[in-house]
């Protein structure tokens, strides 16, 4: 299965995006945590992105499209995968939909999550995330056992730089920007799982899992 998550900054996508790929044994590929790793390890691409992503711009269509084309090679990657916060302009998407043509793969979904702006800018503000392992939790909704530390491995949380209230709106505004139109360019191609986003956690998954099955 070969399924792309849509949606704004903090809508869930990562979470829903991690229990969909449980549930189908495909790999989640999220640029957004390719290019974390990137700073992480301080390569010239980390370098190159830092400033771009503390503001909450994009970074270039070519960086992406290139760090996707390479994680797409990977063994994991060959009998599907789940796309998270990729692709994010139509540049983007027609740069995917060349690849996917070349390997003569097709995309079977893309899931939209709806939440409104307001919504997200508060749960954005409560989330914290594990840079070790991108766990990803909200002191608010979802809670880790210990204040401040990572169920899964037991690393530090932290809250990352962008999703401080500026940022977050200037996120948004990007989304709204570049990012929304791929509803209607994905919808045009009949792909389009739309959910509500707003309806918690639990529900959230369920619906998708009507739409999507698996
Ligand atoms: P995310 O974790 O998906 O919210 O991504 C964090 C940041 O990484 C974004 O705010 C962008 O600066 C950058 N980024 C991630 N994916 C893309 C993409 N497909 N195109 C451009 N920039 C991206």
């Amino acid at each position: 299965m070969r399924i792309i998550m849509l949606g704004p900054p903090g809508s869930g996508k990562g979470t829903q995006g991690v229990l969909i790929t449980e549930r189908n044994g495909i790999p989640q590929i999220s640029t957004g945590d390719l290019l974390r790793e990137s700073r992480a390890k301080g390569t010239e691409l980390g370098k190159k992105v830092a400033g771009i992503m503390d503001r909450g711009d994009l970074v270039s269509d070519e960086i992406v499209i290139d760090l996707i084309r390479e994680r797409l090679q990977e063994p994991d990657a060959a009998a599907g995968f789940l796309l998270d916060g990729f692709p994010r302009t139509v540049v983007q998407a027609e740069a995917l939909g060349e690849l996917l043509a070349d390997r003569s793969e097709k995309l079977d979904y893309v899931v939209l999550i709806d939440v409104t702006d307001d919504e997200i800018v508060g749960r954005l503000g409560s989330r914290r995330v594990c840079p070790a392992c991108n766990a990803v939790f909200n002191i608010d909704s979802n809670p880790p056992v210990k204040d401040g530390i990572c169920d899964e491995c037991g690393g530090p949380l932290v809250q990352r730089d962008d999703d401080k209230p500026a940022t977050i709106r200037s996120r948004l505004a990007v989304y709204h920007d570049q990012t929304e139109s791929l509803v209607s360019f994905y919808k045009k191609l009949g792909l389009l799982a739309p959910v509500n986003g707003s309806i918690g956690q639990n529900a959230v998954s369920v619906e998708i899992e009507k739409m999507i099955g698996g």
